[in-house]
Protein backbone atom coordinates (compact mmCIF):
# COMPACT_ATOMS: atom_id res chain seq x y z
CA UNK A 1 0.00 0.00 0.00
CA UNK A 2 2.86 2.67 1.08
CA UNK A 3 6.37 2.69 0.31
CA UNK A 4 9.42 4.86 1.40
CA UNK A 5 12.47 4.15 -0.15
CA UNK A 6 15.80 5.92 1.23
CA UNK A 7 14.18 8.60 3.51
CA UNK A 8 16.80 11.36 4.93
CA UNK A 9 15.77 14.40 7.38
CA UNK A 10 18.04 16.42 8.58
CA UNK A 11 17.50 19.10 11.40
CA UNK A 12 20.09 21.94 11.00
CA UNK A 13 23.21 20.35 10.61
CA UNK A 14 21.83 16.74 12.28
CA UNK A 15 21.11 13.92 9.88
CA UNK A 16 18.25 12.56 11.92
CA UNK A 17 17.00 9.80 9.55
CA UNK A 18 19.52 8.22 7.66
CA UNK A 19 18.07 6.45 4.71
CA UNK A 20 14.51 4.48 6.19
CA UNK A 21 13.01 2.62 3.85
CA UNK A 22 9.73 0.29 4.11
CA UNK A 23 7.23 -1.53 1.98
CA UNK A 24 3.64 -1.50 4.10
CA UNK A 25 1.73 -4.09 2.35
CA UNK A 26 -2.02 -3.72 2.68
CA UNK A 27 -3.43 -4.56 5.56
CA UNK A 28 -0.60 -5.02 7.59
CA UNK A 29 0.14 -3.20 11.05
CA UNK A 30 3.91 -2.90 11.73
CA UNK A 31 4.91 -1.45 15.36
CA UNK A 32 8.04 0.46 15.48
CA UNK A 33 10.26 0.67 18.23
CA UNK A 34 13.52 2.06 19.55
CA UNK A 35 15.12 4.35 21.89
CA UNK A 36 14.08 7.68 22.52
CA UNK A 37 15.56 10.41 20.09
CA UNK A 38 15.90 7.44 17.02
CA UNK A 39 13.68 9.04 15.11
CA UNK A 40 10.86 6.88 15.05
CA UNK A 41 8.40 10.07 15.49
CA UNK A 42 10.32 11.93 12.67
CA UNK A 43 10.05 8.94 10.47
CA UNK A 44 6.24 8.77 10.57
CA UNK A 45 5.54 12.10 10.38
CA UNK A 46 8.11 11.77 6.95
CA UNK A 47 5.21 9.25 5.72
CA UNK A 48 2.54 12.26 5.57
CA UNK A 49 4.91 14.86 5.10
CA UNK A 50 4.33 16.89 8.28
CA UNK A 51 7.87 16.77 8.08
CA UNK A 52 9.64 16.60 4.52
CA UNK A 53 12.42 14.34 3.53
CA UNK A 54 15.53 15.84 1.96
CA UNK A 55 15.93 12.93 0.05
CA UNK A 56 13.87 9.73 -0.75
CA UNK A 57 10.34 8.97 -2.13
CA UNK A 58 6.96 7.94 -1.41
CA UNK A 59 5.03 5.82 -2.88
CA UNK A 60 1.01 4.97 -2.62
CA UNK A 61 -0.43 1.76 -4.24
CA UNK A 62 2.45 1.93 -6.81
CA UNK A 63 2.26 5.51 -7.73
CA UNK A 64 4.79 8.03 -7.21
CA UNK A 65 3.19 10.94 -4.50
CA UNK A 66 6.73 12.70 -3.29
CA UNK A 67 9.82 12.71 -4.42
CA UNK A 68 12.54 14.77 -2.45
CA UNK A 69 14.68 16.07 -5.48
CA UNK A 70 11.08 17.30 -7.30
CA UNK A 71 9.14 20.38 -6.32
CA UNK A 72 5.79 18.79 -4.86
CA UNK A 73 3.06 21.30 -4.81
CA UNK A 74 1.19 22.09 -1.48
CA UNK A 75 -2.25 20.35 -3.38
CA UNK A 76 -0.42 16.99 -3.64
CA UNK A 77 0.77 17.19 -0.01
CA UNK A 78 -2.85 17.89 0.97
CA UNK A 79 -4.04 15.05 -1.45
CA UNK A 80 -1.68 12.80 0.69
CA UNK A 81 -2.16 13.85 3.93
CA UNK A 82 -6.56 12.72 3.34
CA UNK A 83 -5.04 9.34 1.91
CA UNK A 84 -2.42 9.21 5.05
CA UNK A 85 -4.26 9.76 8.43
CA UNK A 86 -2.30 10.32 11.36
CA UNK A 87 -2.90 10.13 15.04
CA UNK A 88 -0.87 11.80 17.69
CA UNK A 89 -0.01 11.08 21.52
CA UNK A 90 -1.54 14.40 22.58
CA UNK A 91 -4.84 13.97 20.92
CA UNK A 92 -4.94 17.58 18.87
CA UNK A 93 -8.06 18.16 19.64
CA UNK A 94 -10.42 21.18 19.37
CA UNK A 95 -10.92 21.97 22.77
CA UNK A 96 -13.87 24.42 21.86
CA UNK A 97 -15.55 22.04 19.99
CA UNK A 98 -17.70 18.69 21.26
CA UNK A 99 -15.99 15.33 20.01
CA UNK A 100 -19.01 14.76 17.22
CA UNK A 101 -17.99 18.49 15.87
CA UNK A 102 -14.18 17.24 16.34
CA UNK A 103 -15.04 14.29 14.03
CA UNK A 104 -17.16 16.35 11.44
CA UNK A 105 -14.88 19.38 10.85
CA UNK A 106 -12.13 17.96 8.98
CA UNK A 107 -14.23 16.02 6.69
CA UNK A 108 -16.51 19.31 5.63
CA UNK A 109 -12.74 20.69 5.28
CA UNK A 110 -11.03 18.33 3.95
CA UNK A 111 -13.35 16.29 2.14
CA UNK A 112 -16.33 18.98 1.20
CA UNK A 113 -19.04 16.78 2.95
CA UNK A 114 -22.48 18.44 3.75
CA UNK A 115 -23.03 18.97 7.04
CA UNK A 116 -25.66 16.04 7.56
CA UNK A 117 -23.31 14.12 6.37
CA UNK A 118 -20.63 14.54 8.78
CA UNK A 119 -22.68 14.58 11.21
CA UNK A 120 -24.32 11.06 10.62
CA UNK A 121 -20.73 9.29 9.68
CA UNK A 122 -19.20 10.81 12.61
CA UNK A 123 -22.72 9.55 14.88
CA UNK A 124 -21.21 5.61 13.26
CA UNK A 125 -17.63 6.58 14.07
CA UNK A 126 -17.97 7.54 17.51
CA UNK A 127 -20.18 4.71 18.38
CA UNK A 128 -17.98 2.35 16.57
CA UNK A 129 -15.20 3.76 19.48
CA UNK A 130 -17.68 3.37 22.09
CA UNK A 131 -18.42 6.50 22.80
CA UNK A 132 -21.94 7.12 21.74
CA UNK A 133 -23.28 8.01 25.31
CA UNK A 134 -20.31 10.74 25.16
CA UNK A 135 -20.99 12.58 21.63
CA UNK A 136 -21.96 15.78 22.58
CA UNK A 137 -19.06 16.77 25.64
CA UNK A 138 -15.95 18.58 24.89
CA UNK A 139 -12.16 17.29 25.20
CA UNK A 140 -12.41 18.49 28.97
CA UNK A 141 -15.16 16.26 29.85
CA UNK A 142 -13.76 13.27 28.94
CA UNK A 143 -10.69 11.00 29.93
CA UNK A 144 -7.14 10.57 27.89
CA UNK A 145 -8.58 7.18 26.35
CA UNK A 146 -11.67 8.62 25.66
CA UNK A 147 -10.12 11.76 23.89
CA UNK A 148 -7.69 9.54 21.81
CA UNK A 149 -10.61 7.30 20.68
CA UNK A 150 -12.37 10.64 19.25
CA UNK A 151 -8.77 11.52 17.70
CA UNK A 152 -9.19 7.81 16.02
CA UNK A 153 -13.01 8.39 14.96
CA UNK A 154 -11.60 11.73 13.61
CA UNK A 155 -9.28 10.02 11.62
CA UNK A 156 -11.18 7.24 10.15
CA UNK A 157 -13.65 9.78 9.11
CA UNK A 158 -11.37 10.84 5.79
CA UNK A 159 -11.25 7.09 4.91
CA UNK A 160 -7.70 6.98 4.75
CA UNK A 161 -5.99 3.77 3.13
CA UNK A 162 -2.99 4.17 5.62
CA UNK A 163 -2.86 5.36 9.54
CA UNK A 164 0.02 6.31 11.58
CA UNK A 165 0.01 6.56 15.31
CA UNK A 166 2.92 7.63 17.16
CA UNK A 167 2.61 6.84 21.00
CA UNK A 168 -1.29 6.84 20.73
CA UNK A 169 -1.07 5.73 24.03
CA UNK A 170 1.47 6.90 26.54
CA UNK A 171 -0.01 10.36 27.76
CA UNK A 172 -3.45 8.31 28.92
CA UNK A 173 -3.59 6.88 32.70
CA UNK A 174 -2.62 2.94 32.13
CA UNK A 175 -6.05 2.05 33.39
CA UNK A 176 -7.67 3.94 30.72
CA UNK A 177 -5.23 2.41 27.61
CA UNK A 178 -7.00 -0.72 27.45
CA UNK A 179 -10.06 0.99 25.76
CA UNK A 180 -7.60 2.50 22.86
CA UNK A 181 -5.89 -0.98 22.33
CA UNK A 182 -9.17 -2.36 22.09
CA UNK A 183 -10.39 -0.36 19.29
CA UNK A 184 -6.80 -0.77 17.07
CA UNK A 185 -6.83 -4.40 17.56
CA UNK A 186 -10.27 -3.75 15.99
CA UNK A 187 -8.97 -1.58 13.10
CA UNK A 188 -5.74 -4.66 12.46
CA UNK A 189 -8.58 -7.48 12.30
CA UNK A 190 -10.84 -5.09 10.08
CA UNK A 191 -7.76 -5.15 7.61
CA UNK A 192 -6.68 -1.76 8.68
CA UNK A 193 -3.19 -0.54 7.03
CA UNK A 194 -1.47 0.80 9.91
CA UNK A 195 1.88 2.02 11.61
CA UNK A 196 2.71 2.26 15.33
CA UNK A 197 5.24 3.97 17.20
CA UNK A 198 4.64 2.08 20.93
CA UNK A 199 6.62 0.97 23.68
CA UNK A 200 3.65 -1.39 24.69
CA UNK A 201 5.41 -4.67 24.07
CA UNK A 202 2.59 -6.93 24.51
CA UNK A 203 0.05 -5.23 22.36
CA UNK A 204 2.92 -4.85 19.32
CA UNK A 205 3.28 -8.90 19.98
CA UNK A 206 -0.50 -9.24 20.06
CA UNK A 207 -1.25 -6.93 17.29
CA UNK A 208 1.43 -6.26 15.09
CA UNK A 209 2.70 -8.37 12.03
CA UNK A 210 5.84 -6.87 11.86
CA UNK A 211 8.52 -4.88 13.89
CA UNK A 212 11.27 -2.13 12.80
CA UNK A 213 13.97 -1.26 15.32
CA UNK A 214 14.75 2.15 14.87
CA UNK A 215 18.20 3.45 16.07
CA UNK A 216 20.17 6.73 15.54
CA UNK A 217 18.11 7.15 12.56
CA UNK A 218 18.89 3.84 10.43
CA UNK A 219 16.66 0.55 10.70
CA UNK A 220 18.46 -1.74 12.87
CA UNK A 221 16.10 -4.35 12.11
CA UNK A 222 12.48 -5.33 10.02
CA UNK A 223 10.99 -8.43 11.09
CA UNK A 224 8.00 -11.10 12.08
CA UNK A 225 6.78 -9.26 14.97
CA UNK A 226 6.92 -12.82 17.07
CA UNK A 227 10.43 -13.64 16.41
CA UNK A 228 11.92 -9.92 17.12
CA UNK A 229 9.94 -9.55 20.52
CA UNK A 230 10.09 -12.67 21.97
CA UNK A 231 13.71 -14.04 20.81
CA UNK A 232 15.31 -10.97 19.39
CA UNK A 233 18.82 -12.26 17.44
CA UNK A 234 19.94 -8.90 18.15
CA UNK A 235 21.85 -8.07 21.70
CA UNK A 236 20.80 -4.16 21.55
CA UNK A 237 17.12 -5.37 20.96
CA UNK A 238 17.20 -7.92 23.47
CA UNK A 239 17.82 -5.54 25.99
CA UNK A 240 15.58 -2.69 25.00
CA UNK A 241 12.69 -5.20 24.90
CA UNK A 242 13.65 -6.59 27.79
CA UNK A 243 13.50 -3.05 29.54
CA UNK A 244 10.27 -2.56 28.33
CA UNK A 245 8.41 -6.11 29.32
P1 LIG B 1 10.87 9.62 21.53
O1 LIG B 1 10.84 8.14 21.82
O2 LIG B 1 11.45 10.40 22.65
O3 LIG B 1 9.54 10.15 21.06
P2 LIG B 1 11.77 9.58 18.74
O4 LIG B 1 12.43 8.29 18.39
O5 LIG B 1 10.37 9.78 18.32
O6 LIG B 1 11.93 9.82 20.31
P3 LIG B 1 12.28 12.01 17.24
O7 LIG B 1 11.26 12.81 17.93
O8 LIG B 1 12.02 11.56 15.85
O9 LIG B 1 12.68 10.73 18.13
O10 LIG B 1 13.62 12.83 17.29
C1 LIG B 1 14.83 12.37 16.72
C2 LIG B 1 15.89 13.45 16.89
O11 LIG B 1 15.53 14.58 16.11
C3 LIG B 1 16.07 13.95 18.32
O12 LIG B 1 17.44 14.15 18.53
C4 LIG B 1 15.31 15.26 18.32
O13 LIG B 1 15.86 16.14 19.25
C5 LIG B 1 15.50 15.75 16.90
N1 LIG B 1 14.36 16.56 16.44
C6 LIG B 1 13.09 16.13 16.30
N2 LIG B 1 12.29 17.11 15.82
C7 LIG B 1 13.09 18.20 15.67
C8 LIG B 1 12.87 19.55 15.22
N3 LIG B 1 11.66 19.96 14.81
N4 LIG B 1 13.94 20.37 15.19
C9 LIG B 1 15.16 19.97 15.58
N5 LIG B 1 15.44 18.71 16.01
C10 LIG B 1 14.43 17.84 16.07
MG1 LIG C 1 8.60 10.22 19.34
Amino acid sequence: ALSATNLHKWFGDKEILRGISVDVEKGEHIAIIGPSGSGKSTFIRCLNLLEVPEQGTLDLEGRRVFEASEKNSTSSVRALRKRVGMVFQSFNLFATHTAIENVSLAQRLALGRSKAEATNRSEQLLERVGLKAHMYKHPGQLSGGQQQRVAIARSLALDPEVILFDEPTSAIDPEMRVEVLRVMKELVEEGMTMLTVTHEIQFAKEAADRVMFLADGEVLEDGPAEQILTDPSNERIRRFVNSLS
